[in-house]
């Protein structure tokens, strides 16, 4: 299967790359709905959209306003939004508000639990998601996304650390997408953000076992990647590469 990154940054876009927004186009599933989701209609092989959404702050939330040109107002309801009861109240009742948005989109919107079944991939099987939450001011959920064959897990917004909880939920995965804002070194801007250092990542990695780790969220501030010491980084988990907008994955 393939995952495309549709938006590789956090906070605002810069030049080279919008924010969050994942796409696994054979099965219609977007993985938050941050400016890179314009990109959308370029890539889509469904004619319907599943969106989870990791939380409601706007780099994450703020292109679920970008989708007239994808589906325009005569199937909005080709748009399923998947969120945690708080985040489905924060996007309708602010995102939606008629004085930021003139004409509410007629999105259906699913409270997404602890897991849930994701539409059929290429091979035609469907999937299941299984939620875990991460520590991130106003709260964030991971994802871990299985279909026979084919595993992978979404982790962002959140402080990684050796101790987190999460690393049994993504064990043994293909892929895991996980952010990391900063460099190492980085330790208390990323606690008081609620975001990561890579080293920890790496470390997370390791931890879980996991096939391949690719970097994403990464720090709209920092100009080129090689801010990134992934010689370091690969000493603790090796597979790393750091994610760009439009990268193409296969898991
Ligand atoms: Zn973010
Ligand atoms: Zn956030």
């Amino acid at each position: 299967m393939q995952l495309i990154c549709l938006g590789t940054t956090g906070f605002h876009p810069n030049a080279r790359r919008h924010t969050a927004s994942l796409l696994i186009p054979e099965a219609g599933v977007v993985l938050d709905a941050g400016t890179g989701i314009f990109r959308l209609a370029d890539y889509l092989a469904t004619d319907r959209i599943d969106v989870f959404l990791s939380h409601a702050h706007l780099d994450h939330t703020i292109g679920l306003t970008y989708l007239l040109e994808t589906f325009g107002v005569d199937a909005y309801d080709r748009v399923t939004i998947h969120a945690t009861a708080e985040v489905v109240h924060a996007v309708r009742t602010h995102l939606f508000a008629p004085a930021l948005f003139p004409v509410a989109p007629g999105y259906q919107f699913k409270q997404l639990g602890d897991s849930c079944e994701l539409p059929r991939n290429a091979a035609g099987d469907f999937g299941t998601m299984t939620t875990f939450s991460l520590k991130h001011p106003g709260g964030s959920i991971g994802m871990r996304l299985e279909w026979p064959g084919h595993t992978m897990a979404y982790v962002t917004d959140t402080t990684a650390t050796d101790a987190a909880d999460y690393i049994e939920s993504i064990r043994g995965i293909d892929l895991l997408v996980h952010e990391a804002n900063f460099p190492a070194g980085h330790d208390e801007l990323a606690e008081l953000t609620g975001h990561s250092c890579l080293d920890k990542v790496a470390r997370i990695a390791a931890a879980a076992d996991v096939g391949q780790l690719v970097v994403t969220h990464v720090d709209p501030l920092l100009t080129k990647d090689e801010d990134f010491d992934l010689h370091e980084a690969r000493s603790a988990f090796p597979n790393i590469s750091i994610a760009h907008d439009l990268l193409a994955i296969e898991f």
